[in-house]
């Protein structure tokens, strides 16, 4: 089982090669429930639904599905994923419209094949049940409406594709994937405010230590 943390689990079977990962987080909520960040790529949901059955969690159970953002590599089974799960999806409302092609977003990387309309549109600093308790903290740059999710009690930070580790190096994603790297390290920088021990980037890592000093390190190496 790939339980990083109590309760936070690392999906497996969902990386496209072992060179470019996606991790998608299934985390325990405080009830019975559970909360899914992110869904992979297209195809993805079978991994993920082997999971579920490998930890004995019933597809209905996942009650939440939060996205950082729009990107085909988060969004790709959305779809498939909340027709066996119900789940109630959440994401930034900047980013919910480019989720829902409405308009179809003409930034780099690879926008949604299909739109799809999530049910709650969250603003910076919203408080989400789900997740043990998540603060929503919108983080532009990589994308428009590029949202990361933050565990107080725990000091995890969901951080999406703010950040991208590779080796022992945590950076800003690449620009050619980026939106605006500016705003991207603006955001670093406000993520560095917070208390984070655990950062769970999406692809590379995820560090499960220390995470305030790598958001840190990120915002002075790029000056
Ligand atoms: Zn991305």
């Amino acid at each position: 089982m790939a339980e990083i943390l109590p309760g936070v689990h690392l999906v497996e079977g969902v990386d496209p090669s072992p060179e470019f990962t996606t991790h998608v987080y299934l985390v325990k909520d405080k009830g019975n429930s559970w909360t899914l960040i992110d869904t992979g790529l297209p195809g993805a949901h079978a991994a993920i639904f082997a999971y579920l059955t490998k930890i004995k969690v019933e597809p209905t159970a996942v009650k939440h599905l939060l996205l950082t953002h729009l990107h085909r590599d988060h969004t790709g089974s959305l779809k498939a994923v909340t027709a066996q799960t119900h789940a109630r999806t959440f994401a930034h409302w900047l980013e919910a419209a480019f989720i829902a092609n409405d308009p179809k977003y003409d930034g780099p990387g690879t926008p949604p094949a299909e739109g799809f309309s999530v049910d709650e549109r969250l603003k910076d600093g919203d408080a989400v049940d789900a997740g043990g308790g998540l603060i929503a903290y919108h983080t532009p740059g990589h994308t428009p409406g590029h949202t990361s999710y933050y565990q107080p009690e725990r000091k995890i930070l969901f951080s999406g594709d703010l950040f991208f580790v590779h080796g022992d190096q945590t950076v800003l994603t690449p620009p050619e994937f980026t939106h605006h790297t500016g705003t991207a390290l603006v955001s670093a920088r406000r993520m560095g405010q917070l208390s984070v021990d655990s950062l769970l980037t999406y692809h590379g890592g995820p560090l499960l230590r220390n995470g305030s000093a790598a958001i840190r390190s990120v915002a002075q190496s790029h000056p």
